[in-house]
């Protein structure tokens, strides 16, 4: 059966519905734009699939990086937000002595990190 999620990410305020196939076991689920539900500032230039895939990269990206974090320092806190270039900022607080750049080695350059 064909579902459709309405999708509200948390990286901005578009709102999307996305179609997946419930038969499929999870592994192969392939999330399909259903339709374009708000367009947030970032995001209004974008259309159709463009934008479901921008705002996609952005959220996974985040979450992505997050998880990253959390490989290397599993009690790490880590709260997230954008620069006025929607750069992804990632402030990192841990127990542990944070070594900024064995994460920056591990998560690349795209990300600002400061330790909080
Ligand atoms: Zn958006």
């Amino acid at each position: 059966m064909i579902n459709v999620t309405r999708w509200h990410p948390d990286t901005c305020d578009c709102i999307i519905d996305y179609s997946w196939d419930t038969d499929l076991p999870a592994d192969q689920r392939v999330h399909i734009l259903s339709q374009t539900v708000r367009k947030c500032e970032v995001h209004q230039d974008l259309d159709g699939t463009d934008h479901y895939a921008a705002v996609r990269k952005e959220n996974m990206s985040k979450n992505i990086y997050i998880s990253a974090i959390k490989d290397v320092y599993a009690d790490a806190n880590v709260d997230w937000s954008f620069d006025d270039k929607r750069k992804l900022v990632l402030d990192v607080k841990s127990a542990s002595t944070i070594d900024v750049a064995i994460l920056m080695d591990k998560i690349g350059a795209d990300v600002k990190i400061n330790v909080v």
